[in-house]
């Protein structure tokens, strides 16, 4: 039940690969036979993940993974843009691959606004509006939030930036898949993706960069990926991303209808059975997978650990960092102080999660907050 950190290869998926492990290991710059197979897999691939986010095969280019498209993404706009200008503007609550590259950006000139969020996580965009200045090259808004699953309004931001024309980026990292994604209807110039939160293997991702958008490589080499991305192309992870982009176009209305009863079944319970107990993010605008709760009197680690001893994998809201227990920036920026980020706990649900599997995790997270509550120091 941590699906956010990562999920299982689809078998569909694995099928799909290895035939591109054994006999289809051409690489797909060859001219001869072996070759061309490998470069129709990875242009089939290419259709199946436009086909997903509702973009032109040629806007979508693979990367490693959701960390480099959003290097690539901002890095590039900001690099090929600069002469525009040098401010770019974010979210207090985007993910490192995208925050760190902000603070990487600011060491090299550039200015960048990290806007609040409300108790609710949304970022509200009339301040977005109003940071907007001349120099202003980016905008980048994550989809959905990874730790307490709110879905930003998009669509609004994209009206802003188009009507300003700002370049306009998403992390989709965690809804790709899982909820609608139309580039178009968005108004996105770019978003990331990445293969191993959708069933997809680990180690690939795309990132789609609308028609005309100026954007500079960062990895350059010998040219692949129409220059923008240089390296042999990882065929067998391509063309798993593709079949994983074409599973979930098939099953995504169905899946997000079941995950949001498990979800909402499992919040309801916990909540109106633990005492000092609450739900972290918005009720709503919310990913169908995630169940963020935050308890009053009870560590998220202690829970963590007593549930995997029952065989449940969640995670908690704090970040191990240098031995030191780093309240998560997402819940210190959705108001909460070190002592309640401490009391939370991350459950992701996902494509292979029953629903006996969420009876039990349900009852065994309400067993063991009221087991710790009655040890705890908190009080
Ligand atoms: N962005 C978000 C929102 C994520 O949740 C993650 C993964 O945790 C990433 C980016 C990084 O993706 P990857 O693991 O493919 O590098």
């Amino acid at each position: 039940m941590d699906n956010s950190a990562t999920t299982a290869v689809a078998p569909e998926v694995l099928e799909a690969m290895l035939p591109y492990f054994e006999e289809l290991y051409g690489n797909a710059s060859s001219l001869h036979a072996f070759g061309r197979e490998a470069r129709a897999g990875m242009e089939e691939a290419r259709e199946r993940v436009a086909s997903l986010i509702r973009a032109e095969p040629e806007e979508v280019y693979f990367t490693s993974g959701g960390t480099e498209s959003d290097n690539l993404a901002l890095k590039g706009i900001a690099l090929r843009n600069r002469a525009k200008g040098r401010h770019i503007i974010t979210t207090s609550i985007e993910h490192p691959a995208v925050l760190e590259v902000c603070r990487g950006l600011e060491a090299l000139g550039f200015e960048v606004t990290y806007l609040p969020v409300t108790r609710e996580g949304l970022v509200e965009p009339a301040a977005l509006e109003k940071a907007i200045g001349p120099e202003t090259i980016l905008i980048s808004v994550m989809h959905a939030n990874n730790e307490v699953g709110t879905i930003q309004p998009l669509k609004e931001i994209g009206e802003i930036a188009k009507e300003k024309e700002i370049y306009f980026h998403s992390d989709a990292v965690q809804t790709a898949g899982k909820i609608p994604l139309d580039a178009e209807s968005l108004g996105l110039d770019l978003a990331s993706i990445s293969g191993h939160k959708l069933y997809g293997p680990k180690g690939v991702g795309a990132l789609y960069v609308r028609k005309g958008t100026k954007i500079e490589s960062i990895i350059q080499g010998g040219g692949h990926e129409r220059s923008l991305r240089s390296g042999t192309e990882n065929v067998p992870g391509i063309v798993g991303l593709g079949q994983a982009c074409a599973l979930a176009e098939e099953s995504m209305v169905e899946e997000a209808e079941r995950l949001t009863r498990y979800r909402d079944g499992m919040i309801d319970f916990v909540l109106s059975h633990v005492d000092d107990s609450w739900l972290n993010g918005h009720p709503r605008e919310r990913l169908p997978s995630n169940v963020n709760l935050g308890f009053g009197k009870v560590e998220g680690e202690s829970l963590l650990l007593y549930l995997d001893a029952k065989g449940i994998a969640v995670s908690t809201g704090s970040a191990c960092s240098s031995r030191k227990l780093q309240p998560s920036h997402v819940l210190t920026a959705i108001g909460l102080g070190p002592e309640r980020c401490h009391g939370s706990l991350r459950i992701t649900l996902g494509r292979y999660n029953t629903e006996e599997e969420v009876d039990y995790a349900s009852s065994a997270i309400v067993e063991a907050a009221e087991r710790f509550s009655q040890i705890s120091a908190i009080r």
